[in-house]
């Protein structure tokens, strides 16, 4: 049996009567840039996270990037992340000119140690960026307290949690902004790339309009800018997508619990949940020490496992671009994290036979 990694085309085919006509509404609109079905969605998705404002841009990397610019983060500044995340969160960070300064993780959830992040803070520190890992939130609450008592911003990169929550706190409510990703692989998904920023705070809006079309709002009159606008197409098709958000993370949720339940009293660790979080498994990560093994032994049955991320950031050949980078840097936690990781296919539309193999494989793996 073959099991994939992603069910991009099986959500096609069950929304395709509503994606269809969807996308030919724009295309007979003739309206396709900064266009009315942009408008639409960008209120949608602010009323969706209960929050004041969305701004659609061309992707998760340009949301961070442009709400850094936009909270005046630039040269000399330091912003504090974790190195255990898509590259795009340090690269947003570094093409500001600002030097990434990455703190260790929580074992458990592999998310940023809040108790880790004071010792990080210099006074060139602007921001803190959690990253809210895999689909669930990082501790928010402690984020939001050091922010609060050293002056900083804090950025949620939320581009794998669209739909969590914490233990009584909602994703943006304790921070300047939420960036999130539409990319096709994120559980709210465009069939390309989009992005957006959703924010309470009303005074940086025009900065972030402004810097997704060329420094304008208003035509022929120019600052300086960037083009990072999310299509019209796209954002219809996120319209229709957006309904179905909380039923296919609750779908997420229930095959989390399948795998919980079939890898339990095995060698493998397991996602940690913390309680009270509604977690939304974007992946469903498992670690063992004999990752470097198991994954030939699952790819090999057919089964479409993955590494995120094998390589943290400070291990990136990339990693010294950041001419400010510290080279010196430890973070002991990431790097077992980095090296055990191994995530198991998860979508909405996987099968229940798909489920029960995937769960038989990892088992028959156990029992060799
Ligand atoms: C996907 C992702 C991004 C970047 O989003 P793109 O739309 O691909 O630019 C940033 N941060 C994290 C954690 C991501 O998973």
């Amino acid at each position: 049996m073959k099991v994939g990694f992603y069910g991009h085309v099986r959500q096609y085919h069950a929304l395709k009567e509503e994606l269809d006509a969807a996308i030919q509404e724009v295309l007979e609109s003739g309206e396709y840039v900064l266009g009315p079905a942009l408008a639409r969605f960008e209120k949608e998705l602010a009323a969706y996270f209960q929050m004041k404002n969305a701004i659609g841009v061309n992707s998760g990397t340009d949301a961070l990037w442009l709400v850094f610019l936009a909270l005046g983060i630039g040269p000399g500044d330091e912003v504090i992340t974790t190195a255990n995340t898509f590259f795009a969160t340090a690269e947003a960070i570094w093409f500001t000119g600002a030097k990434a300064v990455f703190v260790d993780i929580e074992p458990d959830t592999c998310n940023i140690d809040p108790a880790q992040i004071e010792a990080a803070i210099t006074p060139n520190t602007k921001a803190i960026v959690p990253v809210h890992l895999y689909g669930q939130t990082a501790d928010m609450r402690a984020v939001a307290e050091i922010a609060r008592r050293h002056g900083l911003f804090v950025v949620e990169d939320c581009a794998q949690a669209i739909d969590a929550h914490g233990d009584g706190f909602a994703v943006g409510e304790l921070s300047d902004a939420v960036c999130t990703s539409f990319i096709i692989q994120k559980n709210l998904g465009a069939f390309g790339d989009g992005g957006a920023i959703i924010t309470n705070r009303d005074d940086i809006v025009p900065a972030i309009r402004a810097l997704r079309n060329h420094g304008s709002l208003k035509r022929s009159y120019h600052s300086m800018g960037y083009n990072s606008r999310l299509d019209d197409l796209h954002a219809a098709i996120l319209s229709v997508k957006l309904k179905r958000i909380t039923a296919w993370s609750d779908r997420r949720r229930e095959i989390a619990a399948m795998y919980n339940d079939g890898l339990k009293r095995t060698s493998l660790k397991l996602p940690c949940e913390r309680p009270g979080y509604r977690h939304v498994y974007h992946l469903y990560v498992i670690e063992t020490l004999e990752r470097d093994a198991i994954l030939p032994y699952l790819n090999g049955a057919g089964v479409d496992a993955k590494l995120h991320y094998p390589i943290a950031i400070h291990q990136q050949a990339g990693y010294p671009w950041g001419k400010a980078a510290d080279l010196n840097v430890q973070l002991p936690l990431t790097e077992k994290s980095a090296a055990s990781v191994i995530s198991l296919p998860m979508f909405p539309e996987l099968e229940q036979a798909e489920i029960d193999y995937v769960i038989d494989t990892c088992r028959a793996w156990e029992d060799r």
